[in-house]
């Protein structure tokens, strides 16, 4: 098996627990949903604490919904692993049994041996996977209460500052200061959330593992040593009890050590012959790193074991992968991987936004989601073997609602996001409103706007456009024309000219008229 089919095998069960992060973390999303609530932040933190039994039962019952998923596929994928070693092996076998080297032996659907090592390495995924699910429970309570906590720790800083219970005035209440402190200070705390996710293990050194790659991790070892344990089985089978270890260069220390040696499967040890005749010594297998994670056939190891024969050369009977090139696909999936997981991780942070009803944050999140959509894409795109796969990118929760508005949001921050000029220096109208009749312009509308309006009056046409700040609020107008009035407007030379607008205490309380600035005139050369 080369990496990246350990790879991919392990990739059906990770995926499940990617989901069960989503749908814990978006559980615990929907708990903090009423932080805006006009309570003081020290209830808030009670009622929120007083919540966790309730939160508890909520993710085990996720829990215990996927663990029969991961379940199914963990042994999905150790069939394939199972199937994928016989395959490699059986040919060869066969042909040694024909050539009188080995002894005959049962298929390997029949053999004991081999149901016996499936047996127990099944054992060994329920565990390694059951493991995960306990770890996940407790690290989504902890999740929970570092959340509320730092929240109204947050908001609690927030409503000391002089400046903020300015904006309030100064009647607000214990609980108008509570909520609206919240409201600051969520948005930054889920962003903190999202980046740190629910751990699946917490390793001796007090690491902690994404489930995704603690799942991925562990899983691909046991599939490698399922497809070790049964080749070893089927070596029993047919009575052969040497095997050989390959050798190569830029082994790791352990791998160094047992590469290029003869094992015996019996844990004896004595002499053999080589293809030449030579005498070689053969080792204990018990003897060998064999076992250990970074030891010889384990996490990441290049190395194959072959049945041994004295005195003759069985390689060439036995499957090998090409080596460079599985290498080179290998490491450009990985780099694929890690792309989607960006992807995965800023749609679970958009819908967190969504969960908790904060329109701007989502709107953020949006564009920030596209941009890494289209970094993934651009990626894909650039290498031959590597095609899309959309069910790494997709996030459970994720629908379609969410993602149409996320679609949305980034065609609005495109479009309002910043003031945006033409080739020839003119402004780029946002909105275009000369064909809808009367309207009533808006004192406030979107971000950086420009409306355009076209006014008629006495036979006298000209063009208006209305500018808004970066908060909404219109700032100025700048008019074509002189409204049919002209001794009433005595400026530039069709009587264009510019009305500033200005705002106090969230009222316009003036508008002053004025000559176009030479800014302003190449602003709107296009209508002047
Ligand atoms: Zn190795
Ligand atoms: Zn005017």
């Amino acid at each position: 098996m080369n990496l990246l089919e350990n790879q991919q095998l392990a990739e059906e069960v990770d995926g499940s627990y990617i989901d069960l992060e989503t749908m814990l973390m978006q559980n615990i999303a929907r708990h903090i949903r009423d932080y805006g609530q006009a309570i003081d932040s020290d209830k808030w933190l009670l009622q929120k604490l007083a919540e966790i039994g309730k939160l508890n039962k909520e993710n085990m019952k996720l829990i215990s919904q996927m663990a029969g998923v991961s379940q199914t596929s963990a042994e999905r994928m150790l069939r394939a692993a199972m199937d994928d070693a016989i395959s490699a092996t059986e040919p060869g076998f066969r042909y040694l049994v024909q050539q009188g080297l080995a002894d005959d032996a049962v298929d390997a659907g029949k053999s004991k041996t081999v149901k016996q090592v499936m047996k127990s390495l099944h054992g060994q995924a329920k565990d390694t996977l059951n493991v995960c699910n306990t770890t996940m429970l407790y690290k989504a309570r902890d999740a929970f209460m570092d959340l509320v906590n730092s929240i109204a720790r947050n908001a609690g800083e927030i409503a000391e500052k002089q400046s903020f219970l300015d904006t309030l005035g100064k009647h607000a209440t214990a609980a108008t200061i509570g909520a609206e402190s919240r409201q600051q200070a969520v948005r930054k705390c889920i962003q903190e959330f999202n980046e740190k996710g629910i751990p699946a293990f917490v390793d001796k050194a007090g690491r902690e593992w994404t489930p995704e790659a603690y799942v991925n991790m562990a899983m691909r070892n046991t599939a490698r040593q399922t497809a070790e344990e049964v080749q070893t089985a089927r070596c029993k089978d047919f009575g052969v009890n040497l095997i050989s270890i390959d050798s190569h260069s830029g082994a790791r220390p352990k791998c160094a050590k047992d590469q290029g040696k003869i094992f015996d499967l019996n844990n004896g040890s004595g002499y053999t012959e080589d293809l030449k005749g030579k005498r070689i010594k053969y080792y204990p297998w018990k003897d060998s790193s064999y076992g250990e994670p970074d030891g010889i056939l384990g996490i990441n190891c290049g190395h194959h074991k072959w049945p041994f024969i004295p005195g003759v050369n069985i390689h060439r009977y036995f499957q090998t992968d090409d080596l460079d090139a599985n290498n080179k696909l290998y490491k450009e999936t990985q780099v694929q991987r890690a792309l989607e997981r960006d992807v995965r991780k800023q749609k679970r942070k958009c819908m967190m936004f969504d969960e908790i009803g904060d329109e701007h944050a989502f709107r953020e999140a949006s564009v920030d989601l596209k941009e890494k959509e289209a970094t993934l894409k651009a990626y894909v795109d650039s290498k031959d073997h590597l095609h899309r796969r959309k069910d790494r990118e997709q996030v459970v929760g994720f629908d379609k609602r969410i993602s149409a508005n996320a679609v949305a949001a980034k065609k609005y921050v495109d479009k309002y996001g910043a003031v945006r000029y033409n080739e020839d220096g003119t402004v780029v109208v946002t909105d275009d409103w000369k064909n809808r009749g009367h309207v009533s312009i808006p004192k406030e509308y979107r971000e950086n706007a420009i409306i355009e309006l076209k006014e008629v009056k006495g036979g006298h046409e000209q063009i208006n456009r209305v500018f808004y700040d970066s908060e909404g609020k219109m700032y100025r107008q700048t008019h074509s024309g002189h409204h049919a009035n002209p001794k009433q407007h005595k400026y530039g030379k069709n009587g264009e000219h510019a009305h500033d607008i200005e705002w106090e205490d969230g009222k316009i309380v003036n508008r002053t008229t004025r000559e176009l600035t030479d800014a302003e005139r190449r602003e709107s050369g296009d209508i002047l």
